[in-house]
């Protein structure tokens, strides 16, 4: 096992994409470190950059404080598990998760056995001689997870390995994985464009935007004080109002209301600022409310235990989470009032 840090890595395609530029990353050992960002943020680049898939155009990759920046794939000891699975379709299960065993040129018997310990240990004994067209898209999912593991790599490189299953088994597949990597203690590091995935598995998450990171903090830091009106926006399983406003003595005038702001704030009378609420941190009345966004209800969208309700009033579209309890008809008037102490200021927006 070991840690990872990457000091001014930086990927200039053929053709001038900067898919990298310039990040400078610790992943601690036995991290579960996710990669969460937009298609096209880099995300695989610089999963296969440590990978030795890509050779980085300038700066470092150290594993285990072994300089690995010129070192081959085969040479650097970390598994990736991809998107599609890449299983060999023409192998068995067994021939399959003992792969990478008989590149390293593991004798027959030990490797069949690793094999099928590592196979236990997923659950897939019982599918030993199959092919994976045999198998469900989640039993392939294991397989190659299983042929990850098997050579016991320092480290765990996972790009998007949920995103070809199905709601239902994806969540139970982030479980499952989620358990497996505390049990093994590898450090892991998972590509995801998917935030609810982010926050759930990792440890650490680093949010990235055209091949830089916008903030790298636990699933609660990001998820709480978001650095910057792009995290705001792309964490969250509603989009947080981001509504524009200017600072009046402390407060943030937005339309014709006096929204308050957390204590501490240092903000300039005048200063154009975006305010920042989470719908699930507003709540709902009916009736005329101090402090509260008013608006027409145009849209009520069914959450399961919740739902979210957009209004539209004089600062623009807002919308709040409201319980399942409560009856929101569109067309009427409705009021959101946000939680002082969950608001938001930023001077990017
Ligand atoms: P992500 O995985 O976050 O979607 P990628 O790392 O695949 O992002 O891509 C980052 C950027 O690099 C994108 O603009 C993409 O088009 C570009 N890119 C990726 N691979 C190549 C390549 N082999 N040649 C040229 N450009 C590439
Ligand atoms: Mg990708």
């Amino acid at each position: 096992m070991a840690d990872i840090a990457l000091a001014a890595l930086t990927k200039v395609y053929p053709g001038g994409v900067r898919a990298l530029d310039a990040i400078d990353l610790t992943i601690a050992d036995g991290e579960f470190f996710a990669l969460l960002g937009p298609s096209g943020c880099g995300k695989t680049t610089l999963l296969r950059t440590l990978a030795g898939l890509e050779t980085a155009t300038s700066g470092s990759v150290v594993l285990g404080g072994t300089d690995v920046t010129a070192l081959a794939p085969g040479r650097r000891d970390v598994a990736m598990v991809f998107q599609d699975y890449a299983l060999f379709p023409h192998m068995t299960v067994t021939d399959n998760i003992a792969y990478p065993l008989r590149i390293r040129k593991v004798p027959g018997g030990e490797r069949r056995e690793r094999a099928a310990e590592t196979a236990a240990e997923l659950g897939l004994t019982d599918y030993l001689a199959r092919r994976p067209d045999q198998l469900s898209g989640g039993q392939q999912q294991r397989v190659a997870l299983a042929r990850a593991m098997a050579c016991r790599p320092r480290a765990f490189l996972f790009d998007e390995p949920l995103s070809n299953l199905d709601a239902r088994l994806r969540l139970e597949a982030r479980t499952f994985l989620k358990r497996l990597q505390r049990e093994l203690g590898v450090t892991t590091v998972f590509v995801t464009h998917d935030q609810a995935e982010a926050l759930a598995l990792a440890d650490r998450i680093a949010v990235m935007e055209h091949g830089r990171i916008r903030q790298l903090g636990t699933p609660a830091e990001v998820f709480r004080r978001p650095a910057n009106t792009f995290v705001a926006s792309f964490i969250g399983s509603t989009p947080m109002n981001l509504l524009p406003g200017t600072a009046a003595r402390g407060a943030v005038r937005v339309a014709d209301l006096a929204l308050p702001t957390p204590d501490g704030l240092d903000l300039a009378d005048g200063e154009e600022l975006t305010y920042g609420i989470r719908p699930e941190y507003l709540t709902y009345h009916e009736a005329p409310t101090p402090g509260a966004l008013g608006g027409e209800v145009r849209v009520v969208e069914n959450l399961g235990s919740a739902q979210l309700v957009t209004l539209e009033g004089p600062a623009g579209p807002v919308q709040v989470v409201v319980d399942e309890d409560t009856e929101v008809t569109p067309g009427r008037e409705g009021h959101a009032l946000p939680r002082a102490d969950r608001a938001l200021v930023y001077r990017d927006g």
